[in-house]
């Protein structure tokens, strides 16, 4: 059981680190999407979402990992990578990053299911109930992205032609 309880105090870490990764990622993606207001306050949506589930999983993990010190630590650096990707968007990279977001909700989903079978075993009933709510909220926004996708590409596409100068 201690060894399951080594790998649950570390995927709570990861999954808290995760959610730190997505906030620079969609918070450098809205800094681009100006021109689609409909993206713009889902992904504004989903940041709020995921302070939260930042908040909530720091909670989990003060209350767990008596090594949860090093957190101040981790947090600094996570910010300060933040800073230095926020303007790496160019041209079709709004594009790329639309696809890595959706990649990145998927990938959240499976840490969420594997942290809840985890959680489920050792009997850690208040936490399951916080990572079903953060699940069911990479779900949504996984299933938005997806079913949107279309019409972000014909916002993005309508936009680029009209951005460009007239061609011969
Ligand atoms: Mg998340
Ligand atoms: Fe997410």
């Amino acid at each position: 059981m201690d060894d399951i309880r080594e790998h649950y105090l570390a995927w709570l870490r990861d999954a808290h680190a995760m959610e730190e990764q997505a906030l620079t990622m969609m918070r450098g993606l809205l800094s681009r999407l100006e021109n689609d207001p409909v993206l713009c306050s889902r992904m504004e949506q989903h940041v709020a979402e995921t302070e939260r589930q930042a908040e909530s999983l720091r909670k989990l993990i003060e209350g767990r990992d008596s090594g949860a010190s090093m957190m101040k630590d981790t947090l600094g650096k996570a910010s300060a990578l933040g800073q230095a990707q926020g303007g790496m968007f160019a041209d079709d990279e709004i594009v790329k990053g639309l696809m890595a977001s959706y990649t990145f909700e998927q990938m959240e989903v499976a840490a969420y299911k594997v942290i809840i079978s985890t959680a489920s075993v050792l009997e850690d009933t208040t936490a399951i109930a916080i990572f079903e709510q953060n699940l069911a909220e990479e779900q949504g926004m996984a299933d938005w992205l997806l079913d949107h996708l279309d019409q972000t590409m014909r916002i993005f596409l309508a936009r680029d032609e009209a951005g460009r100068p007239a061609r011969r």
